[in-house]
């Protein structure tokens, strides 16, 4: 068993257009057994980065090393790691068994038996065994996933790499899958790294994330320290769902002032602001709390929409004094007047209600109004 090093990777791509840089100086330690998420919107380099560490793309700068041995020129068949891809990637007309096997028939010396007991052990292991005549396409999406992981499994790799491996299956079936992913990888103990676009996925599944945005890392960490101390602005608006409320307001002596509503200062974001002109202030729509009097720091808002969601409702907000100026509603481009906020299923409140919603002061992220790097 091995860890992953990924030591200042650059990855640049030439075409007619010019350069792309698809990773841009990215540094990641990876520890041995180790369940590391990469997660990131859709472009971001996840997939790049990890098809450099499977031998499938060139590195332009930097090293990969696993364990103690540089692999960025170490030919995809001889690194002792296994990918799992969304498309599953199956011979069609191999058997599941032949398609388990294959790999192992390439690249050991085992002998049939050998590699037969394997592929049953590894098959009873993704609960496949009675599927091990079948072809692919005899197989529903959630076996063939299974078929893909077993194959996985059978050569007992250093390193599994996964990219989106269950992007393809409904919500029940990866749910599930994530749970079972989970709890395999902790039993083999390999150290994995495996990539998703989904938040969720990564919050639930990962010993630690990485959260990449532009080719670059943007915070490497446990999945809690990256909710509740995100590195920037884009971590913070990453991270969590619904994505975290924002909104521009110039620092003020003793108050921030945004366009439709002001905000006393305490003591403590008073000294996070102190220098600044402008900040970029922040609140998770779970950090906001319904009921009481209007004050300092709770304002008279309008409910506009709410989504039930069964266990949560999403409820989406406007300041009551706001005109109609900003008709916003359940936009993507959120108003300077409109916050969400979410709300235990069990309390009920309706659309067109007037309500009074507390924005605590130790719940704010305050961020540089420039570089959207964390200050509070
Ligand atoms: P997705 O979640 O959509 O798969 P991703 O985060 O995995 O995205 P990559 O596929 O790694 O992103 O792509 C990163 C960037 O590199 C993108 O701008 C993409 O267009 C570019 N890119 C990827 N492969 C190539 C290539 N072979 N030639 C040129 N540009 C490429």
């Amino acid at each position: 068993m091995a860890g992953l090093t990924i030591d200042n990777v650059t990855k640049i791509f030439e075409d007619d257009d010019g350069e792309i840089v698809a990773i841009d100086d990215v540094s990641i330690d990876v520890a041995d057994e180790e369940f590391l998420v990469l997660v990131g919107p859709s472009g971001c380099g996840k997939s790049t980065l990890l098809r450099m560490i499977a031998g499938l793309e060139t590195v332009t700068s930097g090293t990969i090393s696993l364990g103690d041995e540089i692999i960025n020129d170490v030919k995809p068949q001889y690194l002792d790691v296994a990918m799992v891809f969304q498309s599953y990637a199956l011979y069609p007309h191999m058997s599941v068994r032949g398609n388990m096997a294959f790999g192992l028939e390439e690249s050991t010396a085992l002998s049939d038996d050998e590699i037969d007991q394997q592929v049953t052990e590894s098959a009873e292991m993704m609960e496949i065994a009675d599927l091990l005549d079948r072809k692919p396409s005899e197989l529903s999406g959630g076996q063939q996933q299974r078929v893909a992981l077993g194959r996985a499994i059978v050569r007992d790799p250093e390193v599994f790499l996964m990219d989106e491996p269950l992007a393809n299956l409904d919500a029940k079936l990866r749910a599930q899958m994530r749970t079972e992913l989970q709890r395999l990888q902790e039993d083999l103990g390999v150290t994995t790294i495996y990539v998703t676009h989904d938040q969720t996925e990564a919050m639930t599944m990962g010993d630690r994330i990485a959260i990449l945005n532009d080719g670059r890392l943007q915070q490497i960490g446990d999945p809690l320290t990256c909710y509740h101390q995100p590195a920037n602005q884009f971590v913070a608006g990453f991270i969590g769902e619904p994505a975290m409320n924002f909104f521009a307001m110039d620092v003020e002596g003793d108050r921030l002032v945004g366009e439709r509503f002001e905000y006393p200062l305490t003591d403590a974001l008073g000294a996070a602001v102190e220098g600044r002109d402008a900040v970029t202030f922040g609140i998770r729509p779970e950090d906001i709390r319904f009921g009481g009097a209007a004050g300092e720091h709770a304002f008279e808002m309008d409910v506009d929409v709410v989504e039930p969601k069964g266990d949560e409702n999403i409820v989406h907000l406007r300041l009551a004094d706001a005109d109609d100026e900003y008709g916003a509603h359940v936009s993507e481009e959120r108003s300077p007047d409109a916050f969400v906020a979410t709300i235990s299923g069990m309390e009920s409140v309706e659309a067109g209600e007037s309500i009074v919603a507390t924005i605590p002061p130790t719940a704010i992220h305050l961020f540089d109004a420039t570089t959207g790097e964390a200050i509070h």
